[in-house]
């Protein structure tokens, strides 16, 4: 807890202003705080990196709980990439708000953590969400930022562009580093999946479509991922054990195809260096329909990303319960569930028939 001991040093005067700027811009990140200071001893907790807004420096939090071995599973969860996507924050702080308060009496949840490690990076892009942007503080998109260029990117400028920092999914500039958030993100997957034998990554976005989607890679070409198998024989144990469920799982190829995907870029490296299953998923909220039943929802740039009546807010954070505590079971278990040679090929005819082929599932 040293970071949040170190705030707590800074001179009267620059306290108050960030208390003040929390108050009025970015009341997630007072959230957090509070939950890290809550979780005490029990939360590993770090700064990436600081960003800027004007002069006051924003911390890029990340947190540990669970087992500290190397070569334990790991679970990432991620939110607020996109500044303007408060409503993925706001969900992972509302599930760790649930862990922070089970964590001195469940018994059942202590025991999984010995088990596997959940690291969550809950507010990526502070100054984004703080000024209600997509991009960062710099005009960057971080989800177009990785080097990695798409094969046939569309729609045109969703896709990702140079042309310059005004327009929104702007990459950066060809050449140089990878702006601060993107570039802390990378660091601290690559950190926990080198040794891992099975990393699931969970990166919490909204805006998109009617109903709340799962997309994993690749959103930069239309091929399967190495790890399809591993992938389906996942989403099966979910769908049985929650046959009701109205999540659409889909690759990211079906709707755009773009540069600078973060998971991609982070999926390709990690197939170089290591033979162990990583599966980096993202969740895409179903904004759209919390903007039909509140049409006034489409006057506000916050109101197509996120729901503004309470009792919607309250509704989206705990429908997602349910795949989060399914994640941390997973991810505990995996090895009962990951499929071997024979199971895998299965698994692969299936997904192909699935997701290539547009077959039902059987
Ligand atoms: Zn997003």
């Amino acid at each position: 807890m040293d970071t949040l001991t170190n705030q707590q040093s800074l001179p009267e005067p620059e306290q108050l202003l960030r208390q003040q700027y929390y108050r009025d811009r970015l009341p997630e990140m007072r959230l957090l705080e509070k939950l890290l200071h809550k979780g005490g001893d029990r939360l590993r907790v770090q700064v990436l990196t600081e960003v800027f807004d004007g002069e006051l420096a924003l911390p890029v939090y990340a947190l540990e709980l669970g087992s500290t071995a190397k070569e334990a599973p790991v679970l990432i969860l991620c939110g607020g990439v996109h500044g303007i996507e408060r409503i993925g924050t706001q969900l992972l702080l509302a599930q760790l708000a649930t862990l922070v308060s089970r964590l001195h009496w469940d018994e059942g949840l202590t025991h999984a953590l010995t088990q596997m490690r959940l690291v969550m990076l809950p507010l990526v892009n502070p100054v984004g969400m703080a000024r209600g942007l997509r991009s960062n503080g710099r005009g960057v998109d971080l989800m177009r930022n990785a080097p990695i260029d798409a094969i046939a990117p569309r729609p045109w400028l969703v896709a990702g562009h140079r042309l310059g920092r005004w327009l929104p999914w702007y990459r950066g500039r060809k050449g140089d580093p990878m702006e601060a958030e993107a570039a802390a993100l990378c660091a601290l997957v690559r950190q926990h999946t080198l040794h891992s034998p099975f990393t699931l990554a969970l990166d919490c976005h909204s805006g998109f479509g009617m109903r709340d989607r799962v997309w994993f890679p690749y959103a930069s070409g239309s091929g399967m991922m190495e790890h399809t198998p591993e992938l389906h024989a996942m989403l099966r144990l979910f769908e049985k054990a929650h046959p009701h469920h109205t999540y659409l799982f889909e690759p990211q190829f079906h709707h755009y195809s773009t540069h600078g995907d973060l998971w991609d870029y982070l999926y390709s490296e990690h197939l170089g260096r290591s033979e162990h299953a990583f599966l980096p998923l993202t969740l895409e909220m179903g904004s759209w329909l919390w903007v039909k039943k509140n049409l006034r929802q489409l006057t506000s740039y916050t109101g197509l990303f996120n729901p503004m009546v309470p009792h919607r807010q309250r509704r989206t954070l705990r429908r997602h319960y349910l795949l989060l505590e399914f994640m941390i079971n997973a991810v505990r278990s995996w090895q009962n569930w990951l499929p071997d040679e024979q199971a895998r090929e299965r698994h692969q005819r299936h997904a192909e028939r699935r997701w290539l082929k547009g077959e039902p599932q059987e």
